[in-house]
């Protein structure tokens, strides 16, 4: 184990040297009376930290920038973006900051990063803090997201503030420390783009090729491969989200990163019943983010990044869009390949399985489930033991069981690997209900429903007896899901 303290935390201010024109120069609030509720030691280990040194008052300060270590210049971030299809010329980070770079045990570069850490000159009329039970709550998801081996920010430890927070009620003030490969997104490249500054423009594609795309820059266009690997990255993530049931919610080209990890966990969630048009969040009365939309989404937000980039691509703007249209028209190949070979392994059947037997069967059960309203998570997991020849779960979730029946027989033919299915299909996700009743007892002061969520959701694929309730649908008298943005 590493023996670094936080006292010798070495941040570095890469992005804040680099990038003035997106950094503002800023403090975390003081927290009046700071606890720490939960700590990710796996994760601070990974990072070189030392978890009893986090778990000491200093440490826990300094995970919420009260205390800064030598050498870090915490920052707010300033970005554009489309929020809904609209166009914003400044967003920026109005309640998180930077703290600085970190690199971690396998020599990679880490942001580390606050939200609900006060306002900042971004904040425009919010009161920059965030409420314990969403902080925990993109805790819960992130990490439940990386333990499904799906890319993502992670989420290194929640603080409670001591300060009493206005919402619809005042709610327990928290700080979430976040940890990503880098903040940089679409609308940063947007942000560029719209103040015309072009040397920016090229500064950020060249850091965002060499920190996370690092063969784009041997291409012999080095932008339009940028551009190139940032819509395989996001092809590939979009299918893992789809293949998992995962509604991300808020897909505002700000909530898209440039590296393909998942940000932004706000009114996110997993389905229940398979529906194609499920929409949970409070604000998306349109449905622009829907389950089914998010593959189309992504490509329009990507059409966005291809126009912040396009002074890159040509000198001559036909020039450049062309090849733009060119690069863009990768993406829809890309997620259906993924797709199609994600929904390959949860039917347990081979790279060899011909696409044409696959793909009927596939749509099939799709229309199965929707017209049944079947549990998604479930459904496919009982699949497993369908493949091994005890059907009665999987059978039991429709109303009339012939129609699984003659689905499952076709099925069955093409010999489906049980294992392959038990290692693609989660038995643990973050069930709404449960996520709700953990968030509901930590905010009432009792964190064990929350520290026991977490260790379940740790190893999603591994059936444990005893912990039925924790892949169990929802009770029917959950109801209709609502969450919230910006809490
Ligand atoms: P999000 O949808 O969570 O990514 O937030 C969108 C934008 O609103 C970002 O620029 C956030 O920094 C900002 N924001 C959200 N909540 C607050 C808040 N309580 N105070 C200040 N800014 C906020
Ligand atoms: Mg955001």
């Amino acid at each position: 184990m590493s023996t670094t303290t936080p006292a010798t935390l070495s941040l570095d201010g890469l992005f804040a040297r680099e990038f003035e024109e997106l950094a503002v120069p800023w403090q975390a609030e003081e927290a009046p009376a700071p606890e720490l509720l939960v700590l990710n030691e796996a994760l601070a280990r990974e990072l070189g930290l030392d978890p009893a040194s986090l778990q000491t008052t200093e440490g826990t300060l300094m995970l919420i920038g009260n205390r800064i270590p030598e050498g870090a210049t915490p920052v707010a971030q300033a970005y554009a973006g489309h929020q809904f299809g609209g166009y914003s010329p400044l967003l920026g980070d109005g309640r998180a900051l930077l703290l600085g770079e970190v690199t971690d045990v396998h020599g990679r570069l880490r942001d580390v990063h606050l939200k609900g850490s006060g306002r900042t000159p971004f904040a425009r009329a919010g009161d920059g803090l965030a409420v314990v039970g969403p902080m925990l709550r993109e805790y819960i998801v992130s990490e439940a997201m990386h333990a499904m081996g799906i890319p993502t920010t992670r989420s290194l430890g929640v603080v409670a503030t001591g300060r009493p927070v206005r919402r619809d009620t005042m709610l327990p003030g928290a700080v979430l420390t976040r940890v990503a490969s880098s903040h940089l997104r679409v609308g940063s490249f947007q942000f560029a783009r719209v103040n015309g500054d072009t040397d920016l423009l090229r500064r950020l594609a060249d850091h965002a090729i060499s920190r996370h795309h690092p063969d784009a820059g041997k291409a012999d266009q080095p932008y339009i491969a940028l551009l190139e690997a940032v819509v395989a990255a996001q092809a590939s993530l979009v299918a893992q989200w789809m293949l998992v049931g995962f509604v991300h919610g808020v897909m505002n080209t700000d909530n898209m990163t440039i590296s393909g990890e998942t940000i932004d966990y706000g009114p996110c969630a997993f389905m229940d019943a398979f529906n194609p048009g499920a929409v949970y969040s409070s604000i998306d009365a349109g449905g622009r983010y829907a389950y089914a939309n998010q593959p189309l989404i992504a490509e329009w937000n990507l059409t966005r990044l291809a126009e912040a980039l396009l002074p890159l691509f040509h000198e001559d703007q036909e020039q450049a869009v062309a090849l733009a249209v060119e690069s863009l028209g990768a993406f829809r190949k890309l997620y259906s390949e993924a797709w199609s070979a994600g929904m390959k392994s949860k039917l347990g059947l081979g790279a060899d399985a011909k696409d044409d037997a696959v793909a009927p069967l596939v749509n099939d059960v799709l229309a199965l489930l929707e017209e049944g309203k079947v549990d998604y998570t479930s459904f496919f997991r009982s699949l497993g033991s369908a493949a091994r020849g005890t059907p009665e779960t999987a059978r039991s979730m429709f109303a009339d069981p012939g129609v699984f029946d003659a689905w499952a027989e076709k099925w069955l033919a093409l010999a489906p690997d049980a294992d392959m299915m038990d290692r693609v299909n989660p038995v643990y996700i973050p069930r709404n209900h449960l996520v709700e009743e953990a968030l509901g007892a930590a905010t009432a002061g009792d964190l064990d429903p929350f520290r026991r969520l977490v260790d379940v959701l740790a190893h999603p694929y591994t059936e444990h007896p005893g912990l039925e309730r924790y892949a169990d649908p929802a009770p029917v008298d959950f109801g209709s899901y609502r969450t919230f943005c910006g809490t």
